[in-house]
């Protein structure tokens, strides 16, 4: 079906007893407008009904993603929807009643010579309906965003807002770091900064028609540290948004969405070897692009249909061998963490066994063990030194040498390596007995730590395809039969002198070529003094420990 050129927009969590009403009156405006709802999985059925709604009505789409991913990203799946689908312009607005459909309009109009337009409750001619101190904080947070980011319009946090499509096509949506509310003032920041013509329309907004609020305190504090970023980089003239939209070419992994954004940018090391595939790569300033799904929520490497088995395969990593006290210590923090759940002296299959440490712990607690791994220096280094049955190569090239009623099956810092993850949860179930036990540990990228440090977040490294949160790994668990019976961080040791070595990787002066580098040379002196047998414990919660039950197809 073709579409109009105006597309208004709405999220809706919960909201069954406005949406009807309100999808109704936005369409019987004018035939020229299309209407768009993303609902995050409401509890009360507002999804089923929007369903119903749109069989009845041919303008209305709607979009169901599977949780609460929050407003922000609602917001920017609805830039990239209108942009995707050629609109012209963009209308966004609450689902809640409070924004008046009548005033679409009048946005519109004002839009004809502007590129963004707010309606706007605190300027001349505006009113709120908001009393006590929701009117104060509302207030107070619109005096603070102005002040600070020098915004010239006096409303700069509602949704009732319109935009140029073209303007939206322009700009690098992927830089807007904000997810919840604060998203609203950022992006308003963005176009301000950028230059573009923004202005404002008085409103009347309502409050709350039924309901409660649904900012959290959580999502204030959030707001707080999101203006506080900005008003610093306001200050220090940083061009964060000068990058324009960047159209994405592929589908999500996961849920087929064409809505990704990109998260992280690509940074290109000079040279890609099996070196950059070891554990203890050290190449932690370059990775491939990493969408991120404005559906599910799934990051992932643009690059995931690459074959990487060769790198892999030829993989050696004298260097891990030196740290084998920690991490022993590590495998040994991670076999006690499972051992609640598996029963004793069973038969254990580790999936990217490497040199086989953690098999050599099973071994100690009487368990069966085999190994399956891809690099022929690795796995020929746990069968000679250590004695471990491991086989080279990947699962599915071990499937006819395997057994078929493993008991427990582990995958440590694997499943982000892989270039089809799904595949390979399923194909375990072919070696795992029904009732067995899969555990594994990977990232977490829905972490503060991940957020904190954005591009230079350490795990960002060309061998990492995929970015899992908790909330899509329970998801890839279900869909492929296991039950999730216990999620928790994982602790990992390393010694002093291997920090030093990431340190040194992660710095940004800590260039190779230049041989006469202080930071190199007092770093380097530091490794050299530094006690062997210490061990220093990490856990900031970027990587989790899954613990499931395959209870049988
Ligand atoms: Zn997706």
């Amino acid at each position: 079906m073709s579409r109009n050129n105006t597309l208004i927009f709405t999220a809706t969590l919960n909201e069954k007893d406005n949406i009807d009403l309100l999808s109704r009156k936005i369409l019987s405006l004018s035939d020229g407008y299309d209407m768009l709802v993303v609902d995050d999985n409401s509890a009360d059925g507002t999804g089923q009904l929007l369903d119903r709604l749109s069989e009845e009505i041919p303008r209305l789409y709607v979009i169901h993603r599977p949780r609460k991913l929050g407003l922000g990203t609602a917001h920017k799946l609805a830039i990239l929807y209108a942009i995707k689908n050629g609109y012209k312009t963009l209308v966004t607005m609450d689902a809640d009643l409070s924004h008046n459909p009548d005033d679409i309009p009048r946005l519109l109009e004002e839009l004809e010579n502007n590129d963004f337009v707010t309606g706007s409750r605190y300027m001349p001619g505006g009113s709120c309906e908001y009393v006590g101190s929701r009117k104060i904080i509302s207030k107070i947070a619109n005096f603070l965003v102005r002040f600070l980011l020098g915004i010239k319009l006096h409303e700069c946090t509602t949704s009732f807002r319109a935009f140029s499509v073209k303007m939206l096509s322009d700009v690098a949506s992927n830089k807007i770091h904000s997810e919840g509310y604060s998203f609203f003032f950022e992006s308003l920041f963005m176009y301000h900064r950028l230059g573009y013509k923004c202005s404002e329309i008085p409103i009347h907004f309502k409050d709350r028609a039924t309901g409660k609020s649904k900012i959290s305190k959580t999502e204030v504090i959030k707001s707080i540290y999101n203006l506080l970023f900005l008003f610093i980089s306001r200050i220090l003239g940083k061009s964060i948004y000068v990058a324009p939209h960047i159209e994405s070419l592929i589908l999500c992994y996961n849920c087929k969405s064409p809505y990704l954004l990109e998260r992280f940018a690509e940074k290109t090391a000079k040279v890609i070897n099996k070196d950059t595939y070891k554990c203890t790569s050290m190449n932690h300033k370059s990775n491939p692009q990493v969408y991120s799904c404005l559906e599910c929520g799934l990051h992932f490497a643009s690059n995931i249909t690459k074959n990487l088995t060769e790198y892999y395969s030829g993989v050696i990593d004298l260097e891990y061998l030196k740290h084998k006290p920690a991490r022993v210590k590590t495998f040994n923090e991670n076999f006690n963490k499972i051992a609640p759940y598996i029963s004793k002296g069973g038969k254990l299959l580790e999936i990217g066994a490497y040199c086989g440490f953690f098999l050599e712990i099973a071994r100690e607690h009487n368990f069966s063990v085999t190994g399956v791994e891809p690099s022929i220096w690795a796995s020929q280094y746990a069968k000679d030194t250590l004695n471990l049955d491991v086989k080279v190569g990947t699962l599915d090239e071990n499937m006819h040498n395997l057994d078929k009623d493993y008991d427990v099956v582990v995958l440590w810092d694997v499943l982000e390596h892989l270039n089809d993850p799904v595949a390979c949860l399923s194909q375990i179930q072919n070696v795992l007995k029904p009732g067995g036990v899969l555990c594994f540990s990977t990232l977490d990228v829905d972490n503060w730590f991940p957020k904190i440090m954005g591009s230079h977040w350490p795990w960002l490294m060309d061998m990492h395809l995929f970015y899992y949160t908790r909330a899509i790994m329970e998801q890839l668990l279900k869909q492929s039969n296991y039950e999730m019976i216990e999620v928790t961080d994982c602790c990992h040791y390393i010694s002093v002198s291997y920090l030093i070595d990431k340190i040194q990787a992660l710095m940004p002066f800590s260039n190779d070529y230049i041989n006469d580098n202080i930071f190199l040379k007092v770093t380097g002196l530091l490794k050299s003094v530094a006690p062997k047998n210490i061990l220093i414990p990490f856990s900031f919660g970027d990587i989790k420990i899954y613990i499931c039950r395959y209870n049988g197809s």
